[in-house]
């Protein structure tokens, strides 16, 4: 099994990114992740020297054979291992209520016994793959903005057990993931979540179908996960794909799949504070079957 070490990481994901590695599709191989932070916060006085150039490295990218423009990438996460330690910080002017930290904060956090410790708190650990994506069709986007080629979705449901597929736009695919998380919860308000080194195993595939944005399977349902500047977009790019997919795979006029997603399609809410806004829009399996 191929192992990707996090020497070997990006800060964006670029058309004209260089593999460092290369993989065959149904391979399973494991990339090895910093936190979102680059390992640079190891104690809660370390804040006032962030190098902002090494913040959401991303381990990779990985070539993967027969990956072609068109496809998807099919990628099933089958273990996320997390550190015994996590950070969390945040930050004037960043998150929903940007004055109400001064200057830079964090908190380290104890993990045991799949518990997250904070302050006299235990909560349950809720591992998850915050950035996740390949090489985009034209534009470059540093690891921190997610957009159709995936990248920083902070997305829970991105977590073992589910299986994401990303639109595959260059040769190979380039896929590369980091900013693994502990725990955190829908909006991710204070600006980060509970940061973690990690070892991410998955099984990569590529497939025949054409998606415009990535999508996120789990045993309930599919999540389009859409990412934009402006979230009353989001909702609406979510909500059109949603539309877009009952109507092919029930074989239904638009309409009806306008109607019927205000039944049974819940919109709902991935982060909101990242440069791109990330919503996603939940198509249970119920309904297709
Ligand atoms: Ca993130």
């Amino acid at each position: 099994m191929k192992r990707i070490s996090s020497f070997n990481c990006i800060y964006a994901f670029s058309p004209a990114t260089k593999p460092v590695e290369s993989v065959d599709s149904g391979d399973v191989l494991i990339f090895e992740t910093l936190d979102a932070l680059g390992g640079q916060i190891k104690t809660e006085d370390d804040t006032t020297q962030i190098d902002f150039s090494k913040v959401n490295p991303a381990t990779g990218p990985v070539f993967i054979f027969g990956a072609k423009p068109g496809k998807a990438l099919k990628i099933k996460v089958l273990e996320i291992e997390i550190d015994t330690k996590g950070v969390i910080v945040a930050e004037e002017g960043f998150g929903v209520i940007p004055e109400m930290v001064k200057g830079f904060v964090a908190k380290i956090l104890d993990i045991k016994n799949n518990l997250v410790y904070f302050d006299g708190l235990k909560i349950p650990i809720n591992p998850m793959i915050g950035v996740i994506g390949v090489a985009p069709e034209v534009d470059e986007f540093p690891t921190g903005t997610a957009h159709r080629h995936g990248g920083n979705m902070d997305t829970k449901y991105i977590r073992e057990g589910s299986t994401i597929y990303l639109p595959i736009f260059q040769e190979g695919a380039l896929l590369a993931l980091g900013d693994v998380h502990a725990l955190m919860a829908d909006g991710e308000v204070c600006v980060s979540a509970c940061e973690v080194t990690a070892k991410v195993t998955v099984k990569v595939d590529v497939v025949d179908w054409q998606i415009k944005w990535p999508i996120v399977e789990t045993n309930d349902g599919y999540f389009i996960i859409v990412s934009l500047p402006d979230i009353n977009e989001a909702f609406k790019e979510a909500t059109l794909e949603a539309v877009r997919i009952l109507s092919e795979r029930l074989n239904i006029p638009v309409k009806s799949a306008y109607m019927l997603a205000s039944l049974v399609v819940d919109i709902q809410v991935s982060q909101l504070v990242d440069p791109n806004k990330t919503v996603r829009a939940f198509i249970p399996k119920t309904v297709l079957a």
